[in-house]
């Protein structure tokens, strides 16, 4: 005879952003088909015994980078490691080429390739060229468009002309504008400057990017947001500074939605002066005081997510630090460090955690209930999470495409066991069991529910 359940996961405590309790969860098929007390396992085909562990919703990502060093199927492979089953990427239009064309070769090859379901966000290198193709994306389910308000002398920033048009067609269509904030010009004009003085790169990486010229860049963005009625999504927040910005405006009632990332939750300088290249990100590892003021917008409620911003690159530790490219390998370890520093610290509860990695983002870009609960009805995306057992991060035990971790050697308490993706097992106790090509394109639809 059937089984009522196909897997039923036994004993442990379920999360979800509105509160924790002791119950079972069955799963039938690729759905949650009940959550409570006493669910027998002679109904079930498989049991996992969950006592002692947390069952959270899976971690929804959405800031990833499949471009480098890991690519669809790699990053997928990596972030399921690490607790993680949606991924959104950004798909990088890069000058002379199309926002349409790169959109499809993402679906497509995400399609082939990802363990993990996935949506896209748009990113404009070439506003200008690029703009006039935002409504169709929507026809494609991709409704969220990412600017650099940065990197002017790589020719990737966008300027405030058209960072304005962009805007002003995003709110026609009802999506959402994403902004890298950091002031572009003032901070290659810092950067000329002491290259001219022969100054060490590495040593004052975070003096020509200081926490003004984010707090200014989200000002100006929310400033255009406002005058075009835009909704806006501020990309990892890294600063003091920029988090009374967002506040403020916040507070005003404007749709500002505000991401970090776990290495500010985490990292400071000290990290990159000890690393170099490694650790060379945008924007910059910042100031304790600046990791501080992070956690506590988090605690007031002025951060909405925790994303991984996972953009690996190949350099080492003593390459030249001014040519090294930016970014660093953080999908896998996302979960476990922020709860370390979060929940084992006492600042956030583990309700909070699974607000700020899965409930939120998905309800910003339009999955939930489908996605980012643990509920009758939704898609059975399941981490057990067990908070009692120790794990030391090394290089040599991640599955990222590079051969670093900008926590290397750190302890952590408290880890994912097993990922669960509608229904089917990814990962269990460190073996791979899931395979490509079996994840689905999620249209994001910038949805009205507030986190
Ligand atoms: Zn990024």
């Amino acid at each position: 005879m059937a089984k009522t359940f196909d897997v039923l996961i036994q004993g442990g405590l379920v999360v979800t952003g509105a509160g924790i309790r002791k119950a079972d969860v069955g799963v039938q098929g690729e759905q949650i088909a009940s959550v409570g007390p006493g669910l027998k396992s002679e109904d079930a085909a498989r049991t996992v015994d969950a006592s002692g562990k947390y069952v959270l919703p899976g971690v929804i990502d959405v800031h990833t980078h499949p471009v480098y060093e890991d690519d669809l199927g790699g990053l997928s492979r990596t972030a399921a490691y690490g607790g993680t089953t949606t991924l959104v990427h950004f798909a990088y239009a890069k000058p002379g080429t199309k926002l349409l064309n790169t959109i499809k070769q993402f679906k497509e090859e995400g399609a082939q390739k990802s363990y993990l379901d996935f949506g896209v966000h748009g990113a404009l290198f070439d506003p200008a060229s690029q703009i006039e193709e935002i409504p169709k994306a929507f026809d494609l389910g991709v409704t969220s468009f990412k600017m650099f308000m940065t990197y002017a002398k790589l020719k990737w920033m966008t300027d405030d002309y058209h960072l304005t048009a962009a805007m002003d067609l995003i709110a026609q269509c009802g999506g959402l504008a994403m902004v890298h904030a950091e002031s572009g010009l003032v901070t290659d004009y810092l950067e000329d400057r002491s290259l001219k003085k022969g100054e060490d790169q590495k040593g004052v990486f975070l003096k020509t990017r200081p926490d003004y010229l984010e707090a200014e860049a989200i000002f100006r963005a929310i400033s255009i947001a406002a005058v075009m009625n835009c909704s806006l999504y501020v990309v990892h927040l890294s600063t003091a500074k920029g988090a009374e910005v967002v506040q403020r405006a916040r507070a005003e009632g404007q749709p500002v939605y505000v991401e970090t990332c776990p290495q500010y939750l985490a990292l400071t300088d000290d990290v990159l002066q000890r690393l170099g290249p490694l650790a060379k990100i945008g924007p910059p590892l910042r100031t304790e005081m600046d990791r501080v003021a992070l956690w506590k917008a988090i605690q007031a409620g002025n951060i909405d997510v925790v994303a991984s911003d996972h953009a690996p690159k190949n350099k080492m530790k003593d390459d030249p630090f001014f040519e090294a490219p930016f970014g660093s390998p953080q999908a896998e370890t996302m979960l476990t460090v922020t709860y370390d520093e979060g929940v084992n610290t006492g600042r956030i509860g583990p309700c909070r955690l699974v607000q700020l990695l899965s409930e939120n983002p998905a309800k910003i870009f339009g999955f939930y209930p489908r996605k980012g609960t643990i509920q009758n009805g939704s898609d059975a995306d399941l981490v057990l999470f067990d908070p009692n057992q120790a794990v030391t991060i090394q290089s040599q035990n991640q599955h990222s495409g590079v051969r670093y971790t900008l926590y290397e050697g750190r302890n952590c308490l408290g880890t994912p066991v097993l990922t669960m993706q509608r229904g089917k097992v990814l990962i269990e106790n460190g073996e791979l069991k899931g395979k490509p090509g079996e994840a689905r394109f999620l249209p994001t639809r910038i949805s009205k529910i507030k986190p």
